[in-house]
């Protein structure tokens, strides 16, 4: 599975992090980005969706 979050898209609401903080980084300002690579492991593919569907600017998608 593959975790991508399009910064262009994102506002900053901080719900992804609050959910994986293991998937994202956050910037001083409170804007996130994809942590690494974006791959994300077996164990965190239930917070890789949870992101997903909880972000109010449908910033993040994922690939499986
Ligand atoms: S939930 Fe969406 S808008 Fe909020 S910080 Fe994460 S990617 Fe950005």
């Amino acid at each position: 599975m593959k975790f991508i979050l399009d910064t262009e898209k994102c506002e900053g609401h901080n719900r992804c992090y609050t959910f994986a903080p293991e998937l994202v980084d956050v910037d001083d300002y409170g804007y996130a980005s994809a942590k690494g690579d974006g791959n994300v492991p077996a164990d965190l593919e239930d917070k890789a969706r949870l992101c997903a569907d909880n972000c109010p600017e449908f910033a993040i998608t994922i690939e499986e």
